[in-house]
């Protein structure tokens, strides 16, 4: 996709143009905004890989982050099981 102010390319998962800054959020089509757990490229349920495109950043440093929880402070298992509940299933287009 591009961006509506500058026209530069962005990532499809990028929630902000990379070279003006502008929000790109309302370009995104809606079903590509909601919190879901996709399908593909997942390790458990897809619960980083949807935070990750919700949040427009990799997914490797959601998954890291959420492997020092579980570490450091043993809730990020709790947590993901939370949200596997929680969020819905992306469903397969
Ligand atoms: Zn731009």
């Amino acid at each position: 996709m591009f961006c509506t102010k500058c026209g530069g390319a962005i990532d499809e998962n990028a929630s902000f143009c990379p070279r003006c800054g502008t929000s790109v959020a309302g370009a995104i089509p809606k079903t590509e905004k909601k919190l879901v757990r996709p399908q593909g490229d997942k390790w458990i349920a897809g619960v980083c890989q949807g935070f990750a495109r919700y949040f427009g950043i990799d997914v490797t440093l959601v998954r890291l982050v959420w492997l020092a929880t579980v570490i450091l402070a043993g809730t990020g298992i709790l947590a993901y099981i939370i949200c596997w509940i929680v969020i819905p299933q992306e469903y397969s287009t």
